[in-house]
């Protein structure tokens, strides 16, 4: 069967899979599991993969990863990892639909908090279910082998856990067979059925920083008597500012602190003070620039109030870069499944994806898949359409999917997978690379 034909058989048999891929998504969306507590999206996943009759389903990798192994039956060495991410977040779902969720996740660490697929792996999970569905359907004529990757904790785990991606290399999960390539994507508020990518560095190098701040608890009558730590947190918090003006404007990056925890009370001047935070940086190189300076800061400002300060930075996660050769050697796969005039260069954002830890080490692809009621206007940015649901940003509660994309994400990984095994989605060995530091070819779009 020649190429032309397969593509038409992985679109038809992607079409007859559309429903239960809503099905699927709606039913996780519906019953969300935090970072690192995936166990019955876990078991979902499971099953439907033995049900295919996948020659290995290998779970428990790395707390609730699962990898499905298909061999396919046809000659050929390559073997490509289709990666999906399936684990929610801890934010409050007003996404407007039926299946929206209700759950609360009461024992979490530092919970109680609701929980909601607000940044959308619920798609992803059924997307990847769908296109297990389609590839199992051909794979005697499969030239080579296909992991379906089923990642949990990519939104972090708790700080005194591990987990997430390099979790699941270190657990050995790509150690037999190894991949020759991974693909993943991630939806956006962008127009339906659109692909975006970007060649050089698609999100940020991303940290999780926590700042202790410790002083001497005394009464709230007699602050002389102790050290106060929180006039020296306000210094770290106003001085964070200034980070941005000791670092080139031409390569974004932010700190943000999004959560303080204090012990003290309205009349207890408390002993510490915690900041927690992330440090996103455009350029890799850049982000032990910006630690070295954030510590200075911390560790200064406190020094000034008399207390002391330390500052911890966990969870590391490199940026998602994608290869000039990949993304020329990705393109004609994408225009093919998304049409010619929806496959889009879009701006670097400063979100992550700690599927970068998949993509550097083994080589690969990052898309962007539209889902949202947008269009783009004359400069390529999304806006809003009339009478839709408007642009709403991954983690916002009211974030939303609309159904209609998914189909479009099970052929894109269906045709990836296969281009990838016959040869025609491949890069050269040791292709030179530009780097991550290349010049942004518009200013950033509006994705998270
Ligand atoms: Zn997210
Ligand atoms: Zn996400």
């Amino acid at each position: 069967m020649d190429g032309e034909a397969m593509h038409g058989e992985l679109d038809a048999r992607a079409a007859g899979t559309a429903e239960r891929v809503v099905a699927w998504r709606h039913h996780l969306h519906r019953h969300p599991e935090l970072s690192n507590r995936e166990v019955n999206t876990a078991r979902l996943v499971a099953d439907h993969l033995r049900a295919l009759g996948l020659d290995e389903v290998r779970t428990g990798i790395a707390g609730h990863g699962v990898v499905g192994v298909l061999r396919g039956g046809a000659a050929g060495e390559r073997v490509v990892a289709l990666r999906a991410d399936t684990d929610a977040l801890p934010v409050r779902d007003l996404c407007g639909a039926d299946f929206a969720s209700e759950v609360v996740d009461a024992d979490y660490p530092g919970g109680p908090f609701p929980v909601s697929h607000a940044c959308g792996h619920d798609c992803h999970t059924a997307m990847l279910l769908g296109a297990a569905t389609v590839l199992s359907g051909v794979r005697d004529r499969l030239p080579g082998t296909v992991l379906f990757v089923f990642q949990p904790a990519e939104e972090g785990p708790p700080v005194t856990e591990e987990g997430g991606a390099r979790a699941m290399v270190e657990a050995g999960a790509f150690a037999d067979p190894v991949p020759t390539m991974v693909f993943g994507m991630h939806v956006t508020p962008y127009p339906k059925g659109y692909v975006g990518y970007r060649t050089g560095n698609q999100y940020g190098a991303s940290v999780l920083v926590r700042i202790v701040v410790t002083g001497r608890q005394t009464h709230g009558s007699t602050p002389w008597q102790g050290v106060d730590p929180m006039p020296a947190a306000g210094a770290i918090l106003t001085g964070i500012g200034q980070l941005y003006r000791q670092v080139s404007a031409f390569d974004p990056v932010t700190v943000s602190i999004g959560h303080v925890e204090d012990v003290g009370r309205f009349n207890i001047v408390g002993e510490t003070v915690t900041l927690w935070g992330t440090v996103r940086t455009a350029v890799e190189s850049d982000m032990a620039e910006v630690r070295r300076r954030l510590t200075a800061l911390v560790e200064h400002s406190a020094a000034a109030y008399g207390a002391a300060a330390t500052a911890e930075y966990l969870q590391p996660v490199p940026p998602v870069h994608n290869s000039g050769p990949w993304v020329a050697a990705g393109l004609p796969t994408f225009r093919r499944v998304a049409g010619e005039g929806r496959v889009v260069e879009t701006g670097g954002t400063l979100g992550y994806d700690d599927v970068s830890e998949f993509v550097r080490r083994f080589g690969g692809l990052y898309v962007t898949l539209g889902v949202q009621d947008a269009a783009l206007d004359a400069s390529g940015r999304p806006v809003p359409v009339e009478g839709g649901r408007g642009l709403v940003t991954n983690h916002n509660p009211g974030f939303y999917a609309d159904d209609s994309a998914l189909v479009t994400g099970v052929r894109l990984h269906a045709h990836v997978a296969y281009d990838h095994l016959r040869g025609a989605l491949v890069v050269p060995e040791e292709t030179p690379d530009a780097g991550d530091r290349l010049p942004a070819r518009r200013p950033p779009s509006r994705r998270p």
